[in-house]
């Protein structure tokens, strides 16, 4: 085997010898103290097993743990017999935590930061500390695990080789539908990552065939890794429809847009489309209506309403 390979395991340099686990005893594996430093790390977003060995025995093995939620920590932790103490670590106390956590990491501390669920740092705290950690000087050792983004990218069936996490869409429309125009104009067709939550999924969705119009290829993965996980994948139009007719619409969501060729081509190369395949493409893409489609191209070429008209009436009619 290729010793490059990465199932060739034993050729892997231990990143920290300290961090490795010793013998075992009655008590289990008799672990060697782990080395100083921020331990930033990932916890499960649904399923309780979805966490490491590494990440149990690192909260196992810190001084303190930081949690977005203690009593939301507390679940897991008691699931797993794990008793280290906890100190809340949020939005609302960040900068002040962070200043007192840094303090105990600089004489040494080992300190966790984990979030209510999944990676911290990935639309929830930890940014912050990271990098206050490092200025300080600080060893920062990411304990990787659940993601909700990545595992929906995986199972979505979309396009994984180049992809962008958004984060959350704004809650406020106005600011919604600009973010997904100026991606609608966007150069690069990738899939777009974002977190939703159930009570704007609908207007999301409305948004989303508003802009990039009602084939956009979607996919809606919901309660992942919970008991009710699910997948829905299909245009724009037939999800809105789906879930419009649910009486009720729960729990977290990740939603994905499939990279369509419009998603560069319908404005990027609009200077390449004659009068009328402009026209074609706004109705085709935004769904708009033969009249406006040609307001907003007489507007975008400069030109008259009417000339706009007269110019797309002798192209389409030469084409009859
Ligand atoms: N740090 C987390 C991560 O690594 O995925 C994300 C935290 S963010 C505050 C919470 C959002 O992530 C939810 O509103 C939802 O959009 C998404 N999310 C978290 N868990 C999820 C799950 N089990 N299924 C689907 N989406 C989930």
């Amino acid at each position: 085997m290729d010793s490059d390979s990465p199932l060739d395991l034993s050729s892997r340099p231990e990143r920290s010898a300290v961090e490795r686990p010793a013998v075992d005893d009655d008590d289990g594996p008799l672990l060697k103290p782990l080395a100083p430093g921020l331990y930033l790390v990932a916890t499960p977003i649904g399923n309780l097993e979805d966490i490491t060995l590494r990440a149990l025995r690192v909260l196992r093995s810190v001084d303190r743990i930081a949690c977005e939620d203690t009593r939301q920590t507390a679940k897991l932790l008691n699931h797993y017999g794990i008793r280290t103490p906890t100190v809340s670590y949020h939005i609302h106390n960040e900068s002040s935590r962070s200043s007192e956590l840094i303090e105990t990491l600089k004489a040494g501390g080992r300190i966790a930061v984990v979030s209510d669920a999944g990676t911290p740092g990935i639309a929830d705290p930890g940014a912050t500390i990271a990098a206050e950690a490092i200025a300080a000087g600080i060893t920062i050792y990411p304990i990787p695990g659940a993601n909700a983004a990545l595992s929906a990218l995986i199972a979505s069936g979309l396009p994984a080789e180049t992809f962008t996490f958004h984060g959350f869409l704004p809650s406020k429309e106005g600011q919604r539908r600009t973010t997904l125009e100026a991606l609608r104009n966007s150069s690069e067709p990738t899939t777009q990552i974002f977190y939703e939550t159930p009570h704007r999924i609908l207007d999301a969705l409305t948004d989303i065939i508003t802009t990039f119009g009602p084939t956009q290829p979607i996919v809606i993965a919901r309660e992942l890794t919970k008991l009710h996980e699910e997948f829905l994948r299909g245009t724009a139009d037939e999800l809105l429809t789906t879930l419009k007719s649910r009486p009720s619409i729960r729990g977290e969501i990740v939603l994905l847009l499939g990279p369509t060729p419009t998603n560069s081509a319908s404005t990027a190369t609009t200077e390449n489309l004659t009068l009328s395949e402009e026209v074609a493409a706004l109705i085709r893409t935004e769904s708009l209506s033969e009249k406006d489609a040609l307001k907003r191209v007489a507007k975008s070429r400069n030109i008259s309403k009417s000339e706009a008209y007269r110019e797309y009436q002798r192209t389409t009619a030469h084409k009859r």
